[in-house]
């Protein structure tokens, strides 16, 4: 007995050395504060993201999926530079962080960023939600918050401290060679595990802001859920099964829509006067 819980002591002091607690992100207006654990380094798992996301779209061009349309490229990478120019709002390095947007041709409807800025959005989600500038910013506003807040970090770091070994799907992308590294990890976490809801609610938060500031209507977050789900049936969209969707969660971005929405008018207002 006694043996046993000086083990269990001396493996909980081992895991604490490891372990750190952050704040990721500045609070913003929306006011996003919670302490985070981390048992990985932003070092370790940036690198881990740049190793999957190269080797995702090599695959991707090597299918001939990868960026087909130019026209549709373009409006993707305006709307996100947008986004990205807001993100010192959140955190002051981001403007540093080597961001990158590619397009990948295929019907699965979803989108997702990866841990310093490695984003994709698939055209399934642009051409079956027949989404506009506006919900494209929501989507990726969100997404762009998940790498902000380093959820996949955090992430990663709750298996490590529950000693779960996570199976690597290859699915699309041909990723199942990274196995269980760090990048391995990554691409899982980004394709193909739920986020917490806690993680949900920061990114939806986040997001809207960053899509006001960046003079995107905030309120099309709340349209583009009401797309997703209508989408339902019996193919959900993929990116459903990563953002699970709850009750609370359209209440919550009509509150908060509202509480940035001045943002957005100040936003919209430097535009039109050109200032
Ligand atoms: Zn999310």
């Amino acid at each position: 007995m006694l043996r046993s819980s000086i083990a269990a002591v001396s493996v909980s002091l081992a895991m604490l050395a490891g372990c750190q607690t952050v704040d990721t992100t500045k609070s913003g207006v929306v006011g996003v504060d919670r302490d985070q654990r981390m048992m990985v380094s932003s070092d370790e798992v940036n690198a881990g993201a740049a190793k999957a996301y190269a080797q995702m779209m090599a695959e991707a061009q090597k299918k001939g999926v990868l960026d087909k349309d130019a026209a549709q490229v373009q409006r993707i990478q305006a709307i996100t530079k947008r986004l990205i120019a807001q993100t010192p709002t959140f955190r002051d390095d981001a403007a540093k962080w080597p961001w990158e947007v590619h397009v990948i041709t295929t019907d699965e409807v979803n989108a997702w960023c990866m841990p310093h800025g490695k984003m994709a959005i698939y055209t399934g989600l642009i051409q079956k939600l027949n989404a506009t500038d506006d919900e494209i910013a929501a989507v990726m506003g969100h997404e762009i918050s998940h790498a902000l807040r380093e959820h996949s970090r955090e992430q990663i770091s709750r298996q490590m401290s529950t000693q779960l070994g996570v199976g690597v799907v290859g699915a699309l992308l041909g990723i199942g060679d990274l196995g269980q590294s760090i990048a391995g990890q990554v691409a899982n976490v980004t394709l193909n595990l739920p986020n917490s809801r806690q993680a949900e609610t920061e990114a939806d938060r986040i997001g809207i802001e960053l899509a006001a500031r960046a003079g995107f209507n905030p309120e099309a977050a709340v349209q583009l859920w009401e797309k997703m789900e209508k989408l339902g049936g019996s193919q959900p969209p993929k990116w459903l099964s990563t953002h699970p969707p709850h009750q609370d969660r359209i209440n919550d971005l009509r509150q908060y829509s509202q509480k940035v929405m001045p943002l957005y008018q100040a936003a919209k207002g430097t535009a039109a006067t050109g200032k």
